[in-house]
């Protein structure tokens, strides 16, 4: 297809920098449930990772005045609009009409993307339907997008305030390669977005609604920084992210943050970022050349589960809820003696009503530690905090031993 002269930044009405965007993604089939609109979190992802920030997301029917409204909310919030679908030959594919209603342009046919598209049906050996032809609309305000894999060239409309409006096709194989290959390397020529630096802290032994009361509201409403809690499988993160602002570098806004996000749960941090339990245990165990033997009871496997296959753990053992009653710390020292390993975790849920009682054992040649607690949920969600409970247990119990294990309890 012919090659678009791209936008330059020195062509622009207005140099404008693109730091917020609304996605928009037509199509009937996403409004009654047929289609899963995933084109619209993917560019989310690409774009948030730029440090733009996605104003909202809508999903829109094939109904031209409804696209039009979205399209003019979405222009007045935002430096970048970016439609998926709706680019099709068809009457209801009417993503086309609906930005050149917005941007008062009327669209003709281009000849050299009408005989680019008619040689690619030639080509393919198709008849050609003339209402295909409204795939080589363009409006002089757009520039068409190449797409190598279907017949709907994309749109890249610039607008006289500096706004970008980004016209995709549904299909994600083809929406895909045309954001990567075209659409994100003309945005970032652009200014795409603005420096953002974002830290997680990894945390155990706390609930995600404990660790928002004690971080506290004012601090989870903050714009900027932003402070959030997630409960994943293996931990409750707090990620802090912040753009620079009044002055404050983005790195200088998020180390405030960290400080007090620290204060008030850093007790119970035992990772970062990209952090995960095998990880941080393997550091801490191979710096010491330890191994590790498991035994879990009544746990479903969690512990082993959330430590996967690390080379350390060179043995586990899962037994039936209530198969033993020995003290738990007899269970973690057999287990490090029958498998020869420096270091035996032992770890049994008993559930009582709607909690979970755990006990983890932690021996090694230098004797034994345990603890109790009660996981505040019963069923598979009390064994995944179990396992969770023993994994930093077992962090706690390694990293604060000294090079030849803790002292003598
Ligand atoms: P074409 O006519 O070239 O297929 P189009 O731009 O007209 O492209 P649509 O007709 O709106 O696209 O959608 C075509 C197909 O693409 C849909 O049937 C669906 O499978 C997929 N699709 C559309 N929108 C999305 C979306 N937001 N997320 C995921 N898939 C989508």
């Amino acid at each position: 297809m012919p090659d678009p002269r791209p936008p330059t930044p020195e062509s622009l009405p207005e140099a404008r920098l693109l730091r917020t965007a609304v996605l928009l993604a037509v199509g009937s089939e996403l409004t009654v449930g047929e289609t899963r609109d995933t084109n619209s979190g993917d560019l989310a992802r690409s774009l948030a990772g730029f440090g733009v920030e996605v104003a909202w997301i809508a999903a829109l029917p094939d109904r031209l005045a409804t696209v039009v409204d979205a399209l003019r909310d979405a222009l007045a919030a935002a430096d970048v609009v970016v439609t998926t679908g709706g680019l099709g030959p068809t009457p209801d594919d009417l993503t086309r009409e609906a930005i050149a209603a917005v941007v008062g342009e009327r669209p003709a046919v281009d000849p050299g993307l009408e005989r680019w598209l008619r040689h690619l049906f030639e080509r393919r050996g198709l008849a050609f339907a003339e209402t295909n032809v409204k795939q080589a609309w363009l409006i002089p305000s757009a520039t068409a997008i190449p797409n190598e894999r279907g017949t709907a060239p994309g749109w890249w409309v610039d607008r006289p305030d500096g706004c970008v409006i980004v016209a995709l096709p549904g299909p994600p194989s083809e929406m895909r390669p045309m954001w990567e290959g075209w659409v994100l390397p003309h945005l970032i020529a652009r200014g795409l977005g603005q420096e953002r630096v974002t830290r997680t802290y990894r945390l155990a032994g706390i609930g995600e609604s404990a660790v928002a009361a004690l971080l506290g509201e004012p601090l989870l409403r903050a714009e900027n920084p932003v402070v959030a809690t997630y409960a994943r499988t293996d931990a409750v993160d707090v990620r802090i992210s912040a753009r620079a602002d009044g002055g404050r570098s983005a790195e200088q806004l998020v180390g405030a943050a960290e400080a007090v996000v620290l204060a008030a749960v850093g007790d119970h941090v035992w990772g970062r970022d990209g952090d995960t339990w095998p990880g941080v245990l393997g550091r801490e165990l191979s710096a010491r050349g330890w191994t590790v033997a498991l035994v879990e009871a009544g746990t479903g496997g969690s512990t082993m589960r959330l430590l996967g296959d690390a080379p350390w753990l060179i043995s586990s053992h899962l037994l039936a809820p209530g198969e033993t009653d020995a003290p738990i710390a007899a269970l973690a020292e057999q287990a490090r003696k029958v498998s020869d390993s420096v270091v035996g975790v032992a770890v049994r849920t008993i559930e009582s009503g709607e909690d979970t009682q755990v006990e983890v054992a932690i021996s090694g040649p230098w004797g034994a530690r345990e603890t109790r607690q009660t996981a505040f949920l019963g069923g598979s969600e009390g064994r995944r905090r179990a396992g969770i409970s023993a994994a930093a247990f077992l962090y706690a119990t390694v990293r604060d031993a000294p090079p030849s294990g803790p002292e003598p309890v």
